[in-house]
């Protein structure tokens, strides 16, 4: 694959990630859907209307898991924190508010998400993931993604493994 390729298929995952996530929000608004299987409807439909592959969507799909499932461990942890990070007085667009509105979500909706504090989300360089703060696992060095993003290599060591906090 050349560098050109490789940069537009990180964008493209970008843009499904953001694109993936407002369908969902729209699919969850719309009927009585668990977020599990909105999800997988949106990833379907992208699929289908053959803009991405079905690769593709996977993949982007359990990015968007993932940070589901951190947001949600991350209520669990302390509420306070989170709805800090995700209160409507920050700037609170795309998956910001996609993430907000989970965690103001019922139950029901929630149903098979259940909090895995013990377990550690890992994430890695070329990923996506939606804005946050990642913390090198390696040498501690903190960046910042102010909107959806691919996560690059540690700027300082050049490692790949992350953890995330608002
Ligand atoms: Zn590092």
């Amino acid at each position: 694959m050349t560098e050109n390729n490789q940069d537009k298929n990180q964008q493209e995952e970008v843009s499904l990630y953001e694109k993936i996530i407002s369908r969902t929000e729209e699919l969850l608004g719309d009927r009585r859907k668990s977020l599990d299987e909105a999800l997988k409807r949106a990833g379907e439909e992208f699929t289908s209307a053959g803009h991405f592959t079905r690769e593709q969507a996977e993949k982007v799909s359990s990015f968007i898991k993932r940070d589901i499932q951190h947001t949600v461990d991350n209520a669990e942890k302390g509420r306070e924190t989170v709805k800090q990070a995700v209160a409507p007085k920050r700037v609170v667009v795309g998956a910001h508010s996609f993430f907000s509105k989970i965690l103001s979500n019922t139950a029901e909706t929630l149903s098979g998400w259940a909090t895995k504090t013990e377990q550690h989300l890992e994430f890695k360089t070329g990923e996506v993931t939606s804005p946050g703060s990642l913390t090198c696992k390696n040498c501690g060095e903190v960046i910042h993604l102010k909107s959806t993003a691919k996560i690059p290599p540690c700027p300082k060591c050049h490692q790949s493994v992350y953890r995330k906090s608002y």
